[in-house]
């Protein structure tokens, strides 16, 4: 997961490296740590635990303790730096990156799959100082290093002390070490790498996760590696590292290299891209991105529809009417989009559709199977807000390689998962900073039901209506926050496509404020886990469809019977009345196919006032991150 940020230049680079480490804590925040080279050439490193601005602090006091040139107009230098999200070893600051062994220090993302083998064969050799993955590779970059620099002399030149007839440059062993090391890795890495033999230079390398070389904004001689444009000023030229290859930065330029197999070659001047100016994300007067977000719902509905490119649309519709076998896949809130897109794609095409979660569907070997029919059949759907989530992207891969062809849902069209899909529908729902998805999953449903719906598009002005009506009807949710804030068990139940929303509002209340939360199909609540309803638990039941509304009901009066307290959410609202029913939410019953989308705005208002009525910063939940780019 966690986000890189390498710059090599004049001027402030920490300050530089701080801000755009800044910019990438949508990425992890648990630790983070700076590298960068002292006034005699050799490599400092400044580690915390917690957030960015912790590390800042830190950092500045290093910075004069090591007389570092970091702001020296006449200097360069080469920084590297890393926001994280543990996957090895628990946040500390001995874990955080980058980590230094010998002459390397290295920052990672990802996780290396084989480092234990390594890890045991070196430690004879190495002192590890931290509990992770990645600092086996600044041992192995090390190891590999010293072997390439001793083949350089046979046993006689070292006696007769000739030790200038060293052949090759160091930046072209410590690139040929990168190489060597990398072919040994399993897993995922991208990769920010300095050595003390190289100085202010930046090495970096990617096998998939994304890592972008450029110029820092309009300055022509300062060069940065990061792992998303979002940390970059406005008029930077960027370049995305293709898997296998290797950048350098130095005070010179940016040159890419590509493995061949045979060592490495120059590949020539690589097409940078500017990159457009972009507005700072602002919290525009609301205390958190997620109530920003939130009351952004019904804005981005409309952009949504606004950006749907009808022939695209109709396109894909006729691909899914065809198709033999739809499979739709994402992760966690993308995912519950999902479950509403097979609600939406079974009943509005009357197509059978897999919804799986992606981290499943990447190992899932019959998916071969039905691909190697006629791949032209088999419709695949991946959403995505970021693009960048890494087991979306191995699932679409997967697709991918077989043939089949890729169409992706995204918040970003310019991201990995769109360059690699056929068709991108951009849900156009605008920035969306705060880690709990709450705009992007509605504007994601919305775009399954143009999809595969007959919408009347001219009809849409009570659904936007209710949409704001909803996000902004806070009084009777924060009610309901007070007389609950005390359970400890919130249960969801529905059926069909409120079971979709049952489960998104599930996970928002469990990402945001801790409490233990499940979701059931109401159908199913009796096969189990009614064993946990109490005259303490609260159930909550999203009730949309009037074919099913007695169905579901009949689980309300189950759980009252046990003296649950019930909620429910609804356009019937004859139901407000009915005695088992303690609170009643309203939807207001415009398009009956779209109420689904609707029903979950107030448990994304309900979560929201949750997380903040037991004190948690509901845009930073602990051990999340916006974009998941580790497996
Ligand atoms: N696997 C590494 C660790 O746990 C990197 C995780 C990340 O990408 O933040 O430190």
């Amino acid at each position: 997961m966690c986000g890189i940020y390498g710059e090599v230049g004049r001027g402030d680079v920490l300050k530089n490296a701080i801000d755009g480490l800044k910019a990438l804590e949508y990425r992890g925040y648990d630790s983070a740590g700076i590298a960068f080279f002292n006034e005699l050439q050799r490599i400092k490193v400044t580690k915390q635990k917690g957030m960015v601005a912790s590390l800042e602090a830190k950092a500045g006091v290093d910075r004069w303790a090591t007389r570092c040139p970091l702001s020296d107009p006449l200097d360069y230098n080469a920084v590297i730096a890393h926001t994280r999200w543990a996957t090895h070893g628990k946040p500390a600051s001995k874990n955080s990156h980058p980590f230094k062994q010998g002459r390397f220090v290295v920052a990672h993302n990802g996780i290396i799959e084989n480092y234990k083998e390594f890890k045991t064969e070196l430690e004879n050799r190495f002192i590890f100082q931290s509990e992770t993955d990645s600092e086996v590779i600044a041992a192995l970059l090390e190891e590999e290093y010293s072997k390439l620099w001793d083949s350089q002399f046979t046993v006689d030149e070292f006696e007769e002390g000739f030790i200038d007839i060293l052949t090759r440059e160091n930046k072209d062993m410590t690139l040929e070490a990168i190489y060597n090391v990398s072919k040994k890795l399993k897993g995922a890495y991208a990769l920010a790498i300095l050595s003390e033999d190289v100085p202010n230079t930046i090495f970096a390398t990617t096998n998939n996760p994304p890592l972008i070389v450029g110029s820092h904004g309009d300055a022509t001689s300062t060069f940065v590696v990061t792992s998303d444009e979002a940390a970059l000023p406005a008029n930077s030229q960027i370049y995305r590292l293709k898997p296998g290859e290797i950048a350098t930065l130095d005070d010179n330029a940016i040159k890419i290299y590509e493995s061949t197999g045979e060592g490495v070659a120059p590949k020539g001047d690589p097409l940078f891209q500017p990159i457009q100016a972009k507005q700072q994300p602002s919290k525009d007067g609301y205390p958190h991105f997620m109530k920003k977000e939130i009351n952004e719902i019904e804005k981005s509905l409309r952009a949504t529809l606004e950006s749907k490119d009808t022939e695209q649309f109709k396109r894909v519709n006729e691909f899914l009417k065809t198709a033999d076998t739809i499979y739709l896949s994402a992760c966690g809130t993308a995912y519950h989009a999902c479950l509403l897109g097979k609600h939406y794609i079974e009943k509005n095409l009357g197509k059978q559709v897999v919804a799986e979660v992606a981290s499943e569907l990447r190992y899932m070997e019959h998916v071969g199977v039905a691909l190697e029919g006629d791949p032209h059949k088999v419709a695949a759907i991946f959403v995505s807000q970021s693009g960048e989530t890494a087991d979306t992207i191995a699932a679409a891969e997967l697709f991918k390689k077989q043939g089949a062809k890729i169409i992706t849902i995204t918040n970003n069209p310019n991201s990995t998962l769109a360059n690699l899909s056929d068709e991108v529908i951009n849900i156009n729902a605008g920035k969306e900073v705060a880690v709990a998805a709450t705009k992007s999953f509605t504007s994601q449903a919305f775009a399954f039901n143009l999809l595969t719906g007959d919408t009347c598009v001219n009809c849409l002005e009570p659904f936007f209506a209710e949409a704001k009506r909803l996000q902004e009807n806070t009084t009777q949710i924060k009610e309901l926050v007070e007389k609950y804030k005390k359970v400890k068990n919130i249960f969801f139940i529905g059926r069909l496509a409120d079971y979709a929303t049952s489960k998104e509002a599930s996970l928002k209340l469990k990402e945001i404020s801790y409490i233990h939360s499940e979701a059931y199909q109401a159908g199913e609540l009796k096969h189990g886990t009614i064993a946990l309803i109490e005259s303490k638990s609260v159930v909550c039941a999203i009730i949309t469809d009037p074919k099913i509304k007695d169905k579901t009901m009949n689980a309300v009066y189950e759980v009252k019977a046990r003296g649950a307290k019930t909620i429910v959410i609804s356009p019937f609202t004859e139901l407000k009345d009915n005695a088992v029913v303690d609170d009643f939410i309203e939807i207001r019953n415009v398009m009956h196919d779209l109420i689904p989308i609707l029903s979950v705005i107030p448990m994304f208002n309900f979560a929201y006032y949750f997380s903040k009525q037991r004190g948690i910063d509901p845009d930073k939940p602990r051990n999340l991150a916006k974009s998941v780019t580790v497996e």
